[in-house]
């Protein structure tokens, strides 16, 4: 029933948008406040918080039908990431506030790791919390970051103690509105995602109550980014498996019309076997997709398992998409085929989330503890 209300959405305000939405460089918060009414975000969120009381399953479903329709710039992605490091660590005052906000669409959610300098290595970030009083005094900036654009509401990683590597690490939550010192840089001209609003951020001796602190105390921020990550990298696996099924789905439609040398392309060797090397590789990610989901849902995906779908998703992901382009021909490099900004938009899902490299170093570290 979730699925259906989500497709039925998605066919009625993504689908006539999303054109609009890349022009824009942005997803209006109308769009937000609509996904909000029909209770898009809350899948995974108490009842008590205006949610409706479900787990990650729907979130998998709210992303997998998005992915399935080719859209790469909402960046719903993030807002579930947000909810559940609110859900987790938040405090009740943090939830009571923030989670109906969230799952309204009244607020939007980003998580800001990256930095100019900084972006693999986390412990080596800049971004200051200095104590004041009730108070912290941050400074410092953020690149890339989703739905920076937007964002009414930021997780920062930031540094409490600056003399300390991952122990010195926490997470504020930062209400960007109306705050003294922040600012959010000019739209960042992307090869794909366009319609994302993905910015650059600046905090100048920005204060924050010291309530804002998620968690009990400071220096627990690398811990719980490292407990939170499994689910942002499931994410862009399954956002991978509904971006291959679009592929393949406009691909098969396309093989079957255009003919070449007197048959249709679907009638030569070459596009037969591409398309069942492609649609093999899809079901095994899917198999290993909702292994990962029923993982997460009894608490038991490990890091180096997340790192796997993250990085094996995201690569056959850019790997079918690129066959799929191929049999385009030249009509696959024009804009006006979905395969050609599913082209573009899946790049980066190699990139954030941690790169693939760093992926691999994650599982390798499992296979020589
Ligand atoms: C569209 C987009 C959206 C993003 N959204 C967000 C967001 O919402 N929040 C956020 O915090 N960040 C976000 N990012 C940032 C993203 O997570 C980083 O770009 C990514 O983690 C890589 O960091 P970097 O760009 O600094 O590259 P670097 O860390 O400089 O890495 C450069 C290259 O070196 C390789 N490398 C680095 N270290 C190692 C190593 N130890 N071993 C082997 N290879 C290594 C990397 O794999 C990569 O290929 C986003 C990025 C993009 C492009």
């Amino acid at each position: 029933m979730f699925s259906d209300s989500v497709k039925r959405f998605y066919a009625d305000h993504l689908i006539p948008n999303m054109q609009r939405f890349d022009t824009d460089g942005m997803v209006d918060r109308d769009f937000w406040k609509k996904a909000g009414e029909i209770g898009i975000m809350g899948g995974s969120v108490p009842e008590e918080y205006e949610g409706s009381g479900g787990s990650y399953g729907f979130d998998s479903i709210a992303l997998y039908e998005q992915g399935k329709l080719g859209d790469g710039s909402w960046g719903y992605g993030i807002q579930s990431i947000v909810i559940h490091y609110l859900i987790k660590y938040g405090s009740c005052e943090q939830k009571s506030y923030w989670l109906p906000q969230l799952v309204s669409g009244e607020a939007i959610g980003a998580l800001a790791m990256t930095e100019p300098g900084c972006g693999s290595d986390v412990q080596s970030i800049q971004t200051q919390a200095e104590k004041k009083g009730n108070h912290y005094l941050i400074n410092g900036s953020k690149t890339f970051i989703t739905n920076g654009g937007s964002a009414d509401l930021i997780i920062l990683t930031t540094k409490t103690e600056a003399s300390k590597g991952a122990q010195g690490v926490s997470l504020i939550l930062v209400d960007t509105r109306e705050l003294e010192g922040f600012r959010r840089g000019p739209r960042m001209n992307k090869l794909g995602q366009r319609g994302n609003d993905t910015a650059e951020l600046f905090f100048d001796n920005v204060m924050v109550p010291r309530t804002n602190l998620l968690g009990e105390e400071e220096g627990q921020g690398f811990y719980q980014l490292m407990k939170q990550l499994p689910w942002e990298r499931l994410l862009i696996g399954i956002t991978a498996l509904g971006t291959i099924d679009f592929a393949l789905e406009q691909t098969i439609s396309y093989v079957q019309e255009r003919k070449a040398f007197g048959k249709r392309l679907m009638d030569l060797q070459n596009t037969r076997f591409k398309l069942a090397e492609a649609k093999t590789q899809a079901e095994l990610l899917r198999t290993f997709v909702n292994d990962c989901i029923q993982r997460i849902e009894n608490n038991e995906l490990d890091a180096a398992t997340a790192s796997m779908v993250k990085y094996w998703g995201s690569e056959t992901q850019n790997q079918i998409i690129n066959e799929c382009l191929q049999l385009h021909g030249g009509y696959g490099y024009m804009l006006d085929y979905p395969i050609a900004r599913l082209y573009a938009d899946s790049r980066v899902q190699m990139i954030y989330g941690g790169s693939n490299e760093i992926m691999k170093e994650l599982i390798a570290r499992s296979i020589d503890n």
